[in-house]
């Protein structure tokens, strides 16, 4: 049905790996949470949990390594998202841009800012800071992936810097809003991106953080529990990658850090911001809920996520995706 369902040979590049630490709390004292998560070639990556509930890749693929995984030319195309979305990113343009018009709108009214200064850590193609541009704001971007920066240059003409955020020559104290969407389970050492946005932030700023939190919550510990009994024919393959289990490819470990809600408020406070304003909901995946013909189990599936998504809305259940709204710590005498 689409390009990205042939296989396609696997790109070779050198796999290395290094022993990580817990990146909330220091520790080495790693549990197994599940073997064999992620795979590049023949080698394959673990996840492991610490005792103060963080998750990650351990060990990870080293820094040359991460690298050459997103200097992939087909990063975007094949290995994004596609749990979640079953086309192309770059070919869903236009659905893009109204969609973060929308998600413009909503952090203006819920961050009380507007037309000012904005910043997406990990900004892909652009399509999030050309809607911004189009309501009114000046824009900036970071993207380490090089063809997804490329395209948001060439493309789009959006002011984007090629590279890690520590590289990228920004003034401290310019913008009004930062974005971190999707990018914070990616960076070796998410304390230190937190900081540095914090520090680009103007002292009325706001930093606005989204992370999956499916892997480290207790849907997916359920799942793990209960794999060998989940009836597959009934899932299907799509929904069975989407829950990352019944033997499903997740794939290179693009995912090295799996936080939850109670992590990343640690790791907040830690880089300086206070939580303002938290959200937990689900992603709800185009295979169901794009699908003009569903059958019958879809439909049954499209129930579950809806009420998946309401409770967590509501409170009442943890995130399978957060979203904080966060503000400076202004220091005594009100600077940042
Ligand atoms: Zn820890």
């Amino acid at each position: 049905m689409h390009a990205t369902q042939t296989p396609k040979p696997e790109r070779a590049f050198p796999v290395r790996t290094e022993k990580a630490r817990c990146v909330a709390c220091g520790a080495d004292a790693p549990r197994p949470y599940r073997a064999g998560m992620y795979r590049i070639g023949a080698t394959s990556f673990d996840l492991v949990r610490c005792p103060c509930g963080m998750v990650y890749v351990d060990p990870r693929p080293d820094a040359a390594t991460l690298g050459a995984m997103y200097d992939d030319p087909d990063y975007y195309t094949d290995g994004y998202n596609l749990g979640v979305e079953t086309q192309n990113y770059f070919a869903r343009k236009d659905e893009l841009l109204a969609h973060y018009d929308r998600v413009v709108a909503e952090y203006e009214r819920e961050t009380g800012l507007a037309r000012g200064s904005v910043l997406e850590l990990g900004s892909a193609g652009g399509f999030f800071l050309e809607a911004a541009r189009r309501r009114g704001w000046r824009v900036q971007g970071v993207e380490l992936s090089p063809p997804a920066a490329d395209y948001s240059i060439r493309e789009l003409g959006l002011p984007v810097f090629q590279g890690l955020l520590e590289a990228a020559p920004l003034a401290p104290q310019s913008f009004d809003l930062a974005l971190a969407d999707n990018v914070l389970e990616h960076t070796t050492d998410p304390a230190a991106v937190l900081a540095r946005l914090r520090s680009l932030l103007k002292p009325t700023g706001a930093l606005i953080v989204i992370c999956p939190s499916y892997v480290n919550s207790p849907y997916f510990r359920l799942m793990l529990a209960v794999e060998r009994l989940v009836p597959k024919s009934l899932l299907g393959p799509q929904t069975l990658r989407l829950l990352k289990i019944g033997g499903a490819d997740n794939g290179y470990p693009y995912h090295i850090l799996e936080f939850d809600l109670s992590v990343l408020r640690r790791l907040a406070a830690r880089a300086g911001l206070k939580v303002e304003r938290v959200e937990r909901s689900v992603p709800l995946p185009a295979h169901l809920f794009k699908n003009s013909r569903p059958s019958l189990t879809q439909r049954a599936q499209r129930l579950v996520f809806r009420a998946l998504d309401l409770g967590m809305r509501l409170g009442a259940l943890p995130g399978a995706r957060v979203r904080l709204v966060l503000r400076p710590v202004l220091r005594p005498g009100g600077g940042a």
